[in-house]
């Protein structure tokens, strides 16, 4: 079969890329091997939270000294004016899928951890509990619940924390016959699961009224994230309720990053895009004709052309890099990489140093073009995470990244191929 752009990857850069391009009339296919870092993440967007280790509330403010110090960094290559215009469509684009979000590139807010304390970010859902400064709550006092015997969320850290902040809170325990079935399995007693059980109408009104009734004069009130994989819960839950509900995030899996991988594949999809979902991309190759033909691994002989491609495929989390004893390469296309050689340079043995192997990533030029053997590879694009020169657990800057180069690849795409 034969596209405009294959995008290799299926995570939040490869999506964004492929949304944009079906939007502007391309055909377009992604192919994704398997779960994405949405599957783990805090929900929360990060643009920049740190540089030069030092806390950015501007990040639209601080990227112009990003750029001077870093030039090998993603946002340098964007430029500051692109940097600004980008992060609006971002926000723009999520919205569109149904990923609506709170914040802006201007100043950063604060999300609550899984532990109760806060970290900068950019955009957070709107049903997540947030505050605009990091070292107190808007509230005076909370009621924190949790699901009887869910061991991802720890009401009494948080509590700990929000006493620190000046946040008075009671913690409760949801427990209904219907939970019974999931406790009898630890391993399932998970967000994902505890969501789709108060999907079912009557779980789901029981756990209203003991909201309501342990609400006890709070502020708001704050449950785990797991609830609204697939609908709207907690704007129901605000009206049965009588008073604003939020959610923290749990340990993963992350029911705010599937839900909203969910909402971008199924917008994809609605726009015309194919999304391969369980396959992998084992070999990407160039005809003479210009076109580039891949196949993949359920796929045996049948192979995809375009005449773009676009490597979206992850850091090592997700295999788009992989580390052998010897060397840190690219394993489809074997492309150039940005690694030290030496294997005692890629890490200090100080867990909490700034880490080299953070910075590694896939080699491109200005305009996020791969190279192999020192040859640019034309119309061959690398975004997200599989990029060289930043520390997303550093800078805070892992979702800005990928979306951003995503958007910015597809504008190069488009440019190179009008319509
Ligand atoms: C555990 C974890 C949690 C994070 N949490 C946050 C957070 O809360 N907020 C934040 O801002 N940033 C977070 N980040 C940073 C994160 O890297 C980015 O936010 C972003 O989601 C990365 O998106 P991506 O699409 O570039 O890569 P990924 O999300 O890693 O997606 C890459 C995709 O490519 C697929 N793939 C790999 N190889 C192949 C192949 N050969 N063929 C086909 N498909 C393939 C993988 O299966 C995967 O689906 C987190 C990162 C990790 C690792």
């Amino acid at each position: 079969m034969k596209f405009d752009t294959i995008i290799i990857g299926g995570g939040l850069s490869g999506l964004t890329c492929g949304i944009k391009l079906v939007e502007k009339g391309q055909k377009c296919l992604i192919v994704s091997s398997g779960q994405s870092a949405l599957h783990f993440s805090s929900g929360s967007f990060d643009l920049l939270n740190h540089l030069d280790g030092k806390p950015v509330i501007e990040p639209l403010q601080a990227v112009a000294a990003l750029a001077d110090s870093k030039p090998q960094h993603p946002y340098a290559k964007i430029g500051v004016t692109n940097f600004g215009i980008l992060t609006q469509e971002a926000k723009a684009l999520l919205q569109r899928t149904g990923v609506a979000t709170v914040g802006n590139a201007t100043c950063n807010h604060y999300r609550i951890t899984p532990l109760g304390e806060l970290k900068p970010t950019w955009l957070s859902v709107p049903d997540c509990a947030i505050s605009p400064n990091g070292n107190t709550l808007p509230w005076k006092k909370v009621s924190i619940f949790n699901i009887a015997g869910f061991l991802d969320f720890h009401p009494t850290f948080i509590s700990e924390e929000f006493q620190k902040m000046g946040t008075l809170s009671e913690v409760y325990t949801i427990d209904i016959p219907e939970l019974e079935s999931l406790r009898r399995n630890p391993s399932e007693l998970r967000a994902t699961n505890i969501s789709q059980l108060f999907e079912n109408d009557a779980a789901f009104a029981s756990l209203a009224e003991i909201l309501k009734q342990g609400r006890n004069h709070s502020d708001i009130i704050i449950i785990p994230a797991c609830l609204g994989l697939n609908d709207n819960s907690i704007v129901k839950l605000n009206t049965l309720v009588g008073c604003q509900v939020y959610m923290i995030p749990t340990f993963p899996p992350s029911i705010v990053g599937i839900r909203s991988q969910q909402r971008m594949v199924t917008y994809f999809r609605s726009q015309g895009g194919y999304y391969m979902l369980g396959d992998a991309v084992n070999n990407i190759d160039r005809e003479t004709n210009g076109m580039y033909r891949i196949n993949t691994n359920n796929h045996g002989d049948i192979s995809f052309t375009a005449r773009n491609i676009v490597l979206a495929t992850g850091s090592f989390f997700s295999k788009g890099l992989v580390a052998s004893r010897q060397q840190i390469f690219e394993p489809i296309a074997y492309l150039d990489v940005d690694a030290a050689d030496k294997r005692q340079d890629w890490y200090s043995e100080n867990f909490f140093d700034d880490q080299a192997y953070q910075y590694f990533g896939v080699r491109t030029d200005a305009n996020f073009r791969v190279s192999k053997q020192g040859n640019i590879q034309h119309r061959f694009y690398a975004a997200g995470a599989v990029l060289s020169g930043f520390n997303a657990l550093r800078e805070g800057c892992g979702s800005g990244v990928s979306l951003l180069t995503a958007l910015h690849i597809a504008d190069q795409i488009v440019k190179n191929d009008p319509s």
